[in-house]
């Protein structure tokens, strides 16, 4: 038995997903598109097929959440993904987000501070064919030997933009980051031109499981709303 089916029930399952997410806002046809070719099925236990394709976040157990699909058509639309894009990813989770970026031609390289996360992942998305480069540690940090990126994308809710991955982006790239400490985060899009110079720009609010650092204590029982 295969336990990947794609069948033509999840597909349509997953147009109507996709039309709801369009009437939300999202217009970018590439986003849409990877978000109609991603399973998302696969990421949730076969009991939860209709939460799969609804737009919402999901906890799936061991503390896993799996973001809402218009936040990641959102987030994906901002980052402005261009087929070859270097993409730094805060946060992998599921790894749904990871395979929509791949889907859209980019390269991944994400990071996931749960070692039990980091671990299902690594494991996972190789089986449903999405080949990021995983890395077990603190998304503050970055990736230094890595950089810079094209483009860096924060899944977590983030006290302040961290210096550190400011300055791994490349001249000309676009950081998409939920910025708050408390419950409530607002979108912020960084762009950094060409001389260096930086622009900010704050966009609709959102609620995401915060970003913890190597201090604090994992968040189990945090879920992405
Ligand atoms: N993008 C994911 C959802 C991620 S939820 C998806 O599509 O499913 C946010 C993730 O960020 C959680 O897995 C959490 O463990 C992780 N996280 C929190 N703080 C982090 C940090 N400092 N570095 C890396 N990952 C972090």
């Amino acid at each position: 038995m295969n336990l990947y089916e794609d069948n033509f029930r999840h597909q349509g399952m997953r147009k109507k997903l996709v039309e709801t997410i369009k009437s939300k806002g999202i217009t970018d046809s590439a986003v849409l598109e990877a978000i109609m070719q991603v399973p998302r099925h696969f990421f949730l236990d076969k009991a939860f097929l209709n939460q799969a394709y609804s737009d919402q976040a999901f906890q799936i157990g061991s503390g896993q959440t799996i973001s809402q699909p218009y936040t990641v058509a959102y987030q994906t639309s901002l980052l402005e993904i261009a087929r070859g894009d270097k993409i730094l990813e805060i946060g992998t989770g599921s790894g749904y987000q990871t395979c929509v970026l791949i889907k859209m031609g980019a390269k991944v390289f994400t990071i996931e501070r749960q070692k039990e996360l980091y671990d299902k992942a690594v494991k996972f998305l190789p089986v449903i064919g999405y080949n990021p480069k995983f890395f077990f540690g603190d998304g503050y940090k970055g990736l230094s030997s890595y950089a810079p990126f094209d483009k860096i994308l924060v899944t977590c809710g983030a006290p302040v933009i961290p210096e550190e991955l400011i300055k791994q982006l490349k001249p000309g790239g676009i950081m998409v980051i939920p910025v708050g400490s408390g419950d409530v985060q607002v979108m912020t899009v960084l762009r950094k031109a060409h001389d260096g110079e930086i622009r900010i720009q704050e966009l609709s609010k959102f609620r995401f499981v915060p970003m913890l650092s190597d201090k604090e204590r994992g968040a189990a029982n945090d879920i992405s709303v």
